[in-house]
C-alpha cells in the first residue's frame, strides 16, 4: 500500500469511519495511478470561490457528508458553474436543500472540482462476496445500469484478459464504439484503469466496497468524476 493510501486508511480506522468521502476515495485513486477529478473542501462561500480561481472555470460543486450518499439526489451537485455568482448561489442552494432535505446529517463542506468534458460516462464497482471475495464490475453509467442491469463481472484478480472481456461483453458496448458520430471510447485506458483496481483491492484488502460512478471515457483517456471507497469494520 503507497503512503497517502495508507494515511487516509489509517486515519479513517483510527476515527471508527467505514465510509471514505469522495475526496479520500479520489486520493485513493489518485495514488493507485487512476485520473480523477481535481477536488478541494470548501468550508464557506467565499473558501468556494477561492477554490474555484484556483483550479480555474467551469467548476462543479457537491455536497460533502457522511451521512449524504446519493449526493445528487439531496440537490447537492451543481455542475457547469461559470463564475463566481454562479458558484456563490450554487453553495447556498446545496447548503439550503441538503439542510431541508437531511435534517440530522453532519456536513462538512462542499468540494469545488474541475467540470469534466462530456464523454461516455461509465461505472467500475468493487464489492466482496462472501465466498468469492472481492469481485469486479464493469458498466455503462445512468440508466444502462440502474433500469438496464447491463453489467459485467470478475473475480479479483482480473487479468488484461479478463479485464478486455468484461468491456465487451456487455450489451452496451457497440456505445462504447462511437454510436452515431459519437466519439470511440479509449478501451485501453478502460482496461488499463480495471487492472488498477483488480491490484488495488488486492493489495488493500481494508476495502470492502469501492464505487467509481461515473468514469468519462474519451477517446484519448478517462476521468473519474465521482469516487466511493468503503472500508471493512475493524
Ligand atoms: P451522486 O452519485 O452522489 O449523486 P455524482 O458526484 O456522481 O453524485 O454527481 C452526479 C452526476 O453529476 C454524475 O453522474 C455526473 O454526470 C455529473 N458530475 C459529477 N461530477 C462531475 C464533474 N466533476 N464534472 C462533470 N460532471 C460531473
Ligand atoms: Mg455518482
Amino acid at each position: 500500500m503507497s503512503t497517502q493510501t495508507h494515511q487516509v486508511i489509517n486515519m479513517a480506522v483510527k476515527e471508527g469511519k467505514v465510509l471514505l468521502s469522495e475526496m479520500e476515495s479520489k486520493q485513493v485513486l489518485k495514488d493507485a495511478g487512476i485520473s480523477t477529478t481535481e477536488i478541494m473542501l470548501a468550508t464557506s462561500a467565499e473558501e468556494a470561490l477561492r477554490h474555484s480561481a484556483a483550479i480555474g472555470y467551469p467548476v462543479v460543486l457537491k455536497i460533502a457528508s457522511d451521512d449524504i450518499t446519493h449526493k445528487s439526489d439531496a440537490g447537492g451537485v451543481k455542475v457547469g458553474l461559470n463564475n463566481d455568482d454562479e458558484v456563490s448561489r450554487a453553495f447556498e442552494e446545496i447548503m439550503t436543500s441538503c439542510r431541508d432535505k437531511f435534517p440530522q446529517a453532519r456536513i462538512t463542506g462542499v468540494t469545488v472540482q474541475n467540470m469534466a468534458r462530456p464523454g461516455t460516462e461509465v461505472i467500475i464497482g468493487m464489492t466482496t462476496d462472501p465466498q468469492f471475495g472481492p469481485v469486479l464490475m464493469f458498466g455503462l453509467g445512468g440508466v444502462w445500469v440502474e433500469v438496464l442491469k447491463d453489467v459485467s463481472f470478475r473475480i479479483v484478480p482480473v487479468s488484461k484478459t479478463d479485464a478486455a472481456e468484461m468491456i465487451r461483453e456487455i450489451k452496451g458496448f457497440a456505445l462504447l464504439q462511437g454510436y452515431r458520430g459519437s466519439e470511440p471510447a479509449d478501451l485501453k485506458i478502460l482496461e488499463d484503469i480495471l487492472i488498477k483496481v483488480s491490484a488495488l483491492v488486492e493489495r488493500t484488502p481494508q476495502i470492502k466496497e469501492l464505487d467509481i460512478n461515473p468514469i468519462f471515457v474519451y477517446k484519448d483517456g478517462a476521468l473519474a468524476a465521482d469516487a466511493r471507497i468503503i472500508l471493512e469494520k475493524q
